[in-house]
């Protein structure tokens, strides 16, 4: 029996099983979902990023838009355009691909874009009424976790859940998706004292951290359910992940592999996020 939980193959059976038939759903009401993703600069990283989303919007049948600019685009141009996005009935969600250049604003750009319309999830309204366990647009590393953590049984209810690492768009977003799931939930960061004590009382553990391979076998529990938020392109050119995955992988129940374990998570929420968005537009 295979201890790999592939985000590959849950992205698969989550837009066959869910997001398909949802898309069909709203076009038989005459909606087709729409993604706009505002992409400034000539980031090679980005640009990858951003084929993902729109292959990912392809196999779902929905429609997607890059609107590109140019490094020198001024943040008053890039707010005006995104105005426009929020008037525009027939774009349901919209992204600012990160990063962006430091002449504009990010803190600016997040709260233009109308919380209706933040498939990123970023806008403070929708961190908020994620902290809240209200219903809203969640960011999407984050839900797609959650996602791949139900779908793969795991019981949360009770659990010891660590995570580490407290950014706005990973580590503080699913602690608080993990506590309002039930489970006794530990955030470490780079203050943290005596990290293995906390890491190794994990039945889930989520690391998102940003530094490569830095955990491995002494940190986790046996029978953990471990998820690598990380990615990082090694000198040979291959990817890893935040976790020691050769160190890691007998010792546990459960581990996302990097490639393919949270990116095509985060991808498939964002597409998730954008027929949400569409749905509530036609109720
Ligand atoms: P940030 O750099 O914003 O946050 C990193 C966190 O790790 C900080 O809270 C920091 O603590 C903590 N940290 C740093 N060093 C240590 C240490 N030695 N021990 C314990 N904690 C430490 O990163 P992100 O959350 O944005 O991203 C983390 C990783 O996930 C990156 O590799 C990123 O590329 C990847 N990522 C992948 C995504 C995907 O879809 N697959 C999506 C988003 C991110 P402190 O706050 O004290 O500084």
């Amino acid at each position: 029996m295979t201890n790999i939980l592939s985000g590959r193959d849950t992205a698969q059976h989550v837009i066959k099983t869910n997001l398909a038939p949802r898309v069909a759903a709203l076009k038989a009401k005459g909606v087709t979902p729409k993604l706009v993703v505002v992409l400034i600069g000539d980031h090679a990283a980005s640009a990858s990023y951003v084929r993902q989303k729109e292959k990912y919007a392809v196999k779902c049948a929905m429609e997607s838009e890059v609107r590109r600019f140019d490094e020198s685009v001024t943040e008053a141009e890039v707010l005006g355009e995104l105005e426009a996005i929020n008037a525009d009935d027939t774009i349901h969600g919209v992204i600012v691909q990160l990063p962006v250049p430091k002449h504009i604003s990010v803190p600016k750009v997040l709260s233009t874009i109308a919380p209706h319309k933040d498939v990123d999830g970023f806008h403070a309204e929708n961190i908020g009424k994620l902290v809240q366990g209200e219903p809203c647009l969640q960011c999407c590393t984050p839900k797609g976790i959650m996602t791949m953590l139900r779908e793969s049984g795991t019981e949360l209810s009770g659990a010891n859940a660590v995570v580490v690492g407290r950014s706005n768009i990973v580590g503080k977003p699913i602690a608080a998706l993990l506590l309002n799931a039930n489970a006794t939930v530990t955030t470490c960061h780079s203050r943290t004292r005596n990290l293995v004590m906390h890491t190794k009382m994990a039945d889930v553990l989520v690391i998102a951290v940003g530094r490569p391979q830095m955990i491995n076998a002494d940190h986790v529990k046996e029978g953990a359910v471990v998820i690598d938020v990380g990615i990082h392109r090694m000198e040979d050119g291959k990817l890893c992940g935040d976790v020691d995955f050769e160190s890691v992988k007998d010792i546990v129940k459960l581990i996302t592999p990097v490639p393919g374990g949270v990116g095509p998570m985060t991808v498939v929420s964002l597409i998730e996020n954008t027929i949400e968005a569409a749905e509530k537009s036609v109720t």
